[in-house]
């Protein structure tokens, strides 16, 4: 049972995952509010597209600028419910939505169609018009700054957003449409609806939805395309990943080691795009692998909220049991655990769902550990001789969300990235997301794009208009 969703299907009663304590007691969203919530986007829609875009970036810049203010408060709730670091949650999961809605403010300003020749008797022009009323639902990792993902684009672009958050994590996404209120966003153009799959299914299937933007699972991804298709909506797609991170033996021990620990640890491992298969070249393995024990050894695990703590308890129970049913089965492959593998429950452990940052060595590509997305705090190292195998080896996976590659050949760096099948990819860095690249992945990690200009062609339709200048030159 999900412990942090009620057995009341009416009510969400998200916990506190350091604790098990309630933090809040919300309604679930009724069909009929569902129903009341997209009609109020429809009937705002059309008068926020209808303002000068400046004026509509005027507002998500003030909505940035309320969140950098509110950082401190924004980000001790995020880790209150999500369960990571507040060093985390103060340096990145608020802060990363601003910057998004910051830069999407600027960019609202700059979107435009395109003029074209067509000779002296005419001329074409595109217009890039806003899609209507667009669904974002969310999961539970980084729930502030996946709805600031979503709605900075898609709000900047004109249209009004739904927005459901995952179950578990809903608060910073209220707080978030509060937020946007007081920046300035007229009444409907930003709602949350709050609910279990059930409500996101809803969100889906309604017909005045023109698009939805899901960050999930893979089950869940083709569940929401399959459920878009009848209606042809777009989808953009943010799913799973096993992402290889290639290590050769040219880079600097040290710092592949801090790329790897970053690709592994950071939110306790429940980062989509971590770096979870580590492939090092042989001569550098075994140093690799001291190393890597050593600083993991001085991981400090414990209570989110203590600005030392490095590693918090995962989301839920549900999500601790999975991650440990991972390492009991990994525990019976052909790998060998290096550190860790076990759930934590000394002290005041004992209230929350820790499970100790985990590395395995893995042998060859076969083992579940290897294949299968674990989103917890392990890692799997396997050793590799040369390019092309590892490249091979790398591409050999159902997903294609991230890579990275750490090298100090410049050549090599780029042949390899260029050859791997990785929406987002990393030189000698791993986990970075500025807003400025576009971010997702391909194969059964996802479809489209979010951040970045790229995400505007997700969030607007483009409508052709051919000008004639001379009096048509009719055959009848
Ligand atoms: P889920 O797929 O279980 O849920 C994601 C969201 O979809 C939740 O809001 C969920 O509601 C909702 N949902 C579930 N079923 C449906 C449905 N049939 N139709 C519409 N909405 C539905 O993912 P998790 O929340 O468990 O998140 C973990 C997963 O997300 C991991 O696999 C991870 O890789 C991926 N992820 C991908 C990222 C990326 O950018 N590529 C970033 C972060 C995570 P409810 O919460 O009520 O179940």
């Amino acid at each position: 049972m999900r412990l942090n969703a009620s057995t009341a299907s009416d009510i969400l009663s998200p916990i506190n995952p350091a604790t098990g304590e309630t933090l809040a007691s919300l309604p679930v969203t009724t069909p009929a509010q569902l129903d009341a919530a997209v009609a109020r986007a429809k009937a705002a829609q059309g008068d926020w597209a209808a303002l000068m875009p400046v004026e509509r970036g005027r507002v998500l810049r003030k909505a940035a600028d309320i969140l950098r203010a509110r950082n401190a408060e924004l980000a001790r709730l995020e880790t209150q419910n999500t369960g990571k670091p507040i060093q985390e949650t103060e340096a990145v999961d608020v802060l990363s939505g601003a910057d998004c809605l910051e830069y999407y403010a600027g960019v609202a300003a700059t979107i435009a169609g395109q003029h074209l020749d067509l000779g002296t008797g005419a001329f074409g022009y595109t217009r890039r018009e806003p899609l209507g009323v667009v669904a974002g639902i969310g999961a539970w990792n980084y729930p502030l700054q996946i709805a600031c993902w979503k709605a900075a684009p898609a709000l900047a672009c004109g249209n009004a957003m739904i927005f459901k958050p995952a179950e578990q994590t809903p608060l910073t996404a209220i707080a978030l449409a509060e937020i946007f209120r007081e920046a300035g966003l007229p009444e409907g153009v930003f709602q949350v609806v709050q609910g279990q799959g059930d409500l996101g299914r809803a969100l889906v299937a309604h017909p005045d939805i023109a698009k939805v933007s899901l960050t999930g699972s893979v089950p869940t991804g083709r569940a929401v395309m399959a459920a878009a298709a009848p209606g042809l909506k777009a989808v953009t797609l943010e799913l799973g990943g096993k992402s290889p991170l290639i290590i050769f033996a040219d880079a600097d021990v040290d710092n592949a080691v801090s790329g790897a620990m970053l690709a592994n640890f950071y939110s306790s491992g429940q980062v989509c795009s971590n770096g979870t298969r580590v492939f090092v070249q042989r001569p550098i393995l075994a140093a690799f692998l001291d190393a890597l024990a050593a600083r993991t050894a001085r991981l400090r695990v414990g209570d989110p909220l203590d600005p030392d703590t490095q590693i918090g308890p995962l989301v839920s129970e549900a999500q601790m049991d999975l991650v440990l049913g991972h390492i009991a089965r990994a525990k019976t492959e052909a790998v060998r655990l290096v550190a860790g593998g076990r759930r934590l429950t000394e002290g005041a452990l004992a209230d929350g769902f820790y499970v100790e940052p985990t590395i395995f060595e893995a042998a060859d590509d076969g083992a579940a550990i290897v294949r299968d997305e674990v989103f917890g705090p392990v890692m799997t190292v396997l050793g590799f001789d040369d390019e092309a195998e590892v490249i091979a080896r790398a591409n050999d996976t159902e997903f294609g969300l991230a890579a990275g590659v750490f090298t100090q050949d410049l050549t090599r760096a780029h042949r390899v990235i260029a050859r791997l099948d990785a929406g987002t990819c990393w030189i000698n860095q791993y986990n970075v997301t500025p807003v400025e690249l576009p971010f997702g992945g391909v194969k059964a990690s996802g479809i489209g794009r979010e951040n970045g200009a790229a995400a505007i062609d997700h969030y607007t339709r483009i409508k052709s208009v051919y000008v004639a200048m001379t009096p048509i030159d009719c055959p009848y």
